[in-house]
């Protein structure tokens, strides 16, 4: 255990939650489940997409020496030999000097033919078709391995699989794929004052939201969520709650790590064993957050109030639930922005509740409203997070800022 005075930067605190990841065992599913879920192989093609030539429209195989110098004035004309639907067979077709056969898109190419003409480009007049337009060798026509080839590496381990990724796996005839196992994540509230959705609220009660909020993004970050309630500020029933919480992967605390008099969490991470590995973070909002680990079991106390515990979900939760996944990918994006307005911090790194619009390819960012702790309506105002470093604390109107951008997928 660390000088429990001492705030981690947030890079160290990071550092530090990874350092303590090991990534989970594997499953195979189908792949209509595999949305987001992190790939646990390479996946190398064992065939040639698309597997022959093939064309690319709907219209005539025909040669291209055939219909050279063609216009509507003086149109090409070739005899129609055939026709090959999507699907349809070669066998026995060739196209031959002064021929053509009619061709679906996606149809393998006849022999002989080396390029298609659109029907567009075409009139068809007894057993003839006319070309109103010459055309280059091979056009309209996909060849044999130019999507995909044999012994091509095409998805890599630790790739989080996207809608075309899965097309690919299709393409390839995999029904399932091998992922990492989804963590699973418990979610406790800790606090007398709170009232869950739908209790009657009393007076000097606040309505538990973490619960929520931290919900919806173990759902996102396809974490395997268990919502246990809310622990009362006794040792005995945030006991309870923690040792049924330990069972999962993950356990999310929210509330009781400050320096209160209740502030009961990190005596259970003691009383339970569970090592503390930092208490508080060089942040605002979301100074007070504890880490710990028992074993390969991950321990987050986070803030209580609403949007710092949002954002330490966002800097330390989700990059551990992505590498428990196997993520090679965890930073959100962050980039330059023009800030819109003056802002004064104090000497400590801020992450601000931002909107940032694009004008002319460049970033513009302004802040969402009061930046109280409390204030969820600005988070949910906000589309990024203005990154001010602990060294400075006033950023004027037209300086450039760093912004995080929370909504975009991690590079
Ligand atoms: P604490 O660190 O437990 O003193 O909590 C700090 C503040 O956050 C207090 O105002 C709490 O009422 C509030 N808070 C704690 N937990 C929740 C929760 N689950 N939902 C909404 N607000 C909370
Ligand atoms: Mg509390």
């Amino acid at each position: 255990m660390r000088n429990r005075d001492l705030a981690v930067s947030i890079e160290e605190a990071l550092k530090i939650v990874l350092n303590s990841v090991r990534p989970l065992g594997c499953e195979d599913i189908p792949i209509m489940e595999a949305s987001n879920r992190v790939l646990y192989e390479d996946i190398v093609s064992d065939r040639m997409i698309p597997p022959l030539d093939d064309s690319a429209m709907d219209g005539y195989a025909i040669i291209a020496d055939d219909i050279h110098g063609a216009s509507r004035d003086c149109p090409a004309k070739l005899q129609i030999i055939g026709e090959i639907q999507a699907g349809g067979s070669i066998i026995g077709r060739q196209v031959l000097r002064g021929t053509a056969i009619r061709i679906m898109t996606g149809a393998p190419m006849p022999e002989g033919a080396d390029s298609v003409v659109q029907f567009e480009d075409t009139e068809e007049e007894g057993g003839y078709v006319k070309i109103f337009r010459e055309t280059v060798r091979y056009n309209n026509r996909r060849f044999a391995g130019e999507n995909i080839k044999k012994e091509d590496n095409v998805l890599y381990k630790g790739s989080r699989l996207g809608s075309a990724d899965i097309g690919i796996l299709a393409s390839l005839d995999y029904s399932a794929v091998r992922v990492y196992k989804q963590p699973t994540v418990s979610i406790i509230s800790t606090g007398d004052e709170l009232a869950d959705v739908g209790e009657e609220i009393q007076i000097g009660q606040i309505r538990n939201v973490n619960s929520y909020t931290l919900y919806s993004e173990v759902v996102k970050y396809k974490g395997l969520p268990d919502y246990l309630g809310i622990a009362k500020d006794t040792l005995k029933d945030m006991r309870e709650m923690f040792l049924k919480a330990l069972e999962s992967d993950v356990v999310i605390s929210t509330g009781g790590v400050s320096r209160g008099k209740y502030d009961f969490v990190k005596d259970i991470y003691s009383d339970l064993n569970i090592d503390i590995q930092f208490d508080q973070v060089n942040l605002k909002p979301g100074k007070p957050c504890v880490f710990g680990n028992k074993g390969n079991k991950l321990v987050f106390g986070l803030p209580g109030n609403p949007v710092p515990t949002l954002i330490s979900f966002i800097q330390f939760v989700r990059p551990a639930l992505l590498r428990l996944m196997g993520a090679k990918r965890i930073k959100k994006p962050i980039v330059n922005a023009y800030l819109e307005e003056d802002i004064d911090s104090g000497k400590v790194h801020h992450l601000l509740r931002g909107y940032f619009t694009i004008k002319n390819n460049e970033f513009y960012v302004s802040k969402t409203g009061y930046q109280k702790p409390s204030m969820l309506r600005s988070m949910s105002d906000a589309n990024c997070l203005i990154v001010i470093p602990e060294d400075i604390t006033k950023v004027k109107a037209g300086e450039k800022v760093a912004i995080q951008l929370i909504n975009h997928d991690e590079i």
